[in-house]
C-alpha cells in the first residue's frame, strides 16, 4: 500500500512537472522582440489616389496578356508599347530622373542613381503582362476584365492585382518623391519584366545583366504576399512577408510494355506499375519540417494570436511535434509550406478502351521546399519507386527545374523597414510574419545577385474575396489599397535610400 502510494506520489509530480514545462514554455513562446522597428516611417509626399486609380484603370485596358514562353510574338507587342508609352505620359517626372533600359526589347529597368552610388542599390519590382482571362467567363465579371473600370470604390480587371496595382503604385510613389525634389542617397532601381507570368525571362535578363555589373542589393521587393485580413492560422489579420519561394521540377515515370489485346492481358502491366509508382509516391512523401525558417519564425510571429491550444502545441513541439505534423500535413495549405509536395498531374496510356498501352506514363509536379533541391528530389523519386521493375525516370520536358530560392534575413535594415511598413499598412496593431511563397514570381532570378535580401510583399490589405480575384473572375483592387501601396512604397525608398 504505501509503495503503491509512493508510486503514484511519483506519477503525480511528475504529470506535475510535465504540465509545468509546457506551460511555461508555452508563456515563454512568442515574437522575437529584438530591438524590433525602431523605425520611425518618413511621411511621403501627398498624391491623387483619385487619379491614380484612373492611371491604373488605363493600364488595364492595354491588354499586356502572356499565354505562353516568348510572349508576346515579334508583331504581337503593341501592347507592350501602348502601355509605355502610356506610363511615360503619366509619370514624367519619375521617368526624367531615372535612366531606362529595355531589356530583351520590353523588359524595364530603370536607374535612380543615388548620390553615394558606392551604396548597395534597392531594387522595387513589378511586371507588366498580366493572365488571359478563361474564354467565355467574361460575362461572369461585374465589370468587364478589360474595362479598367473605378466604380464601388475599387478598380476593376485583369491584372488590378497581378500585378499593374504594384507596377501602377511604384511609379506613382516614384514619380511624387521626384516632384517633391526628394533625391536619393542611395540608389533606387525599377525592375519591370514584360512576361513574369510566362516564363519570366524579362527578369531572368535583368538580373543577368545586373549581375555583369557586379550589383549586390540591399533589398529586391517583389510581389507575392500582403497583409492578409483573415489568416487562416490565426482567424485574424497578419501581415506576411515572403522571404523565399518553392522550386520546381516535374517528373515523367514511363514504363514500356509490349502492349496487345485487352482480351489478354498480362499480370502487372505497365499501367499498374505506373499506379503502384503513384501510390509509393504518394505514401513516401518528403519529409515535413516544422523548425526550419520560414515556417519556425512565421509561427513565433503570429503566436500572440494562435489559440491557446495551437500555441501550447507549437511551444512544445519535443513533446507534441508529431501530433502537430499529422494535423499540418492534413492541410493542403498548411502541408504545403513545410515540404516539398508531391502532386500527380498527368497520366497517358492507350487511347483505346481493348487496347493495352505500349507505354504507360506519369508526370508528377514537385514544388520544393527550400530543405531541398531538385537533386534530393530526383534521389527521392528514384529511392521510393525502385522497387518496381521497368520504370524510367527523366525530368518532364527536359526541363532543368528551379530551385527554391535562398531564406532572405529576417534581422537586416530592409526587413525591418517592410516590417514597418507592414504593420502600418496592417493598421498599427497587425502581426508581421515571415513566410515561405508556393508559387512562383519573377524575384527568384533576382537569387543571381542576392543570398539574403528578396522579399515578396505589397503594402495592401487583401480579404477572401480579393484573393479570390488572383487569375480569376471579378481581380480588382480597392482604391483605398491603391493608396496604402503608394504610400508604402514611398516608405520603403525613403526609408532606405534617403
Ligand atoms: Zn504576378
Amino acid at each position: 500500500m504505501k509503495l503503491a502510494l509512493k508510486i503514484l506520489g511519483g506519477v503525480a509530480l511528475v504529470v506535475a512537472i510535465l504540465v509545468g514545462v509546457v506551460l511555461w514554455n508555452t508563456s515563454q513562446f512568442g515574437p522575437k522582440t529584438d530591438a524590433q522597428a525602431a523605425i520611425t516611417l518618413p511621411e511621403p509626399p501627398a498624391v491623387d489616389v483619385a487619379a491614380a486609380a484612373e492611371s491604373l484603370g488605363a493600364a488595364i485596358r492595354i491588354q499586356t496578356v502572356t499565354y505562353a514562353s516568348g510572349d508576346p510574338k515579334p508583331g504581337a507587342d503593341q501592347p507592350w508599347i501602348d502601355l509605355q508609352a502610356a506610363l511615360r505620359e503619366r509619370y514624367p517626372a519619375v521617368f526624367a530622373k531615372m535612366a531606362m533600359e529595355k531589356v530583351l526589347t520590353h523588359a524595364m529597368l530603370m536607374t535612380w542613381t543615388g548620390t553615394d552610388p558606392s551604396l548597395p542599390p534597392v531594387i522595387l519590382m513589378a511586371h507588366q503582362d498580366v493572365v488571359p482571362v478563361n474564354p467565355g467567363t467574361d460575362a461572369d465579371w461585374t465589370h468587364g476584365p478589360f474595362g479598367g473600370v473605378v466604380a464601388d470604390g475599387y478598380i476593376w480587371g485583369r491584372g488590378a492585382m497581378d500585378d499593374k496595382g504594384s507596377l501602377i503604385a511604384i511609379l506613382e510613389a516614384g514619380d511624387a518623391l521626384a516632384k517633391s525634389g526628394w533625391t536619393p542617397k542611395r540608389t533606387v532601381i525599377f525592375a519591370f519584366g514584360h512576361d513574369e507570368e510566362v516564363s519570366g525571362r524579362g527578369a531572368q535578363e535583368i538580373f543577368a545583366l545586373l549581375k555583369s555589373r557586379n550589383v549586390t542589393p540591399a533589398m529586391v521587393l517583389d510581389e507575392g504576399f500582403a497583409v492578409l485580413y483573415n489568416f487562416p492560422l490565426t482567424g485574424k489579420p497578419a501581415a506576411l512577408i515572403g522571404v523565399a519561394e518553392k522550386g520546381y521540377v516535374s517528373f515523367q515515370i514511363t514504363a514500356a510494355t509490349e502492349g496487345g489485346h485487352s482480351s489478354r492481358p498480362p499480370r502487372d502491366s505497365g499501367a499498374v506499375r505506373i499506379a503502384r509508382a503513384l501510390i509509393a509516391l504518394e505514401e513516401k512523401q518528403m519529409p515535413a519540417d516544422l523548425s526550419a525558417p520560414p515556417f519556425n519564425e512565421m509561427i513565433q510571429a503570429v503566436s500572440p494570436d494562435l489559440p491557446f491550444m495551437t500555441k501550447m502545441a507549437f511551444a512544445n513541439q519535443w513533446l507534441l511535434g508529431s501530433v502537430i505534423a499529422g494535423q499540418v500535413g492534413g492541410d493542403a495549405s498548411a502541408n504545403a509550406i513545410v515540404r516539398t509536395t508531391t502532386a500527380p498531374t498527368m497520366l497517358t496510356g492507350s487511347i483505346k478502351d481493348n487496347v493495352l498501352p505500349q507505354r504507360a506514363s506519369a508526370v508528377v509536379n514537385f514544388r520544393i521546399h527550400p530543405n531541398d533541391s531538385v537533386a534530393s528530389v530526383t534521389q527521392h523519386v528514384k529511392d521510393a519507386t525502385a522497387h518496381i521493375a521497368g520504370l524510367t525516370v527523366t525530368q518532364y520536358e527536359d526541363g532543368i527545374g528551379s530551385e527554391p530560392s535562398p531564406v532572405s534575413a529576417t534581422d537586416s535594415e530592409a526587413y525591418r523597414v517592410l516590417e514597418a511598413v507592414a504593420r502600418a499598412t496592417g493598421g498599427g496593431e497587425v502581426a508581421v510574419a515571415p513566410a515561405l511563397v508556393i508559387g512562383a514570381t519573377d524575384a527568384r532570378y533576382a537569387s543571381a545577385i542576392s543570398k539574403d535580401a528578396i522579399y515578396r510583399f505589397a503594402p495592401a490589405i487583401y480579404d477572401d474575396v480579393d484573393l479570390n480575384g488572383f487569375h480569376g473572375t471579378n481581380e480588382r483592387l480597392s482604391v483605398d489599397n491603391l493608396g496604402r501601396m503608394i504610400k508604402g512604397y514611398a516608405q520603403i525608398m525613403m526609408a532606405l535610400c534617403s
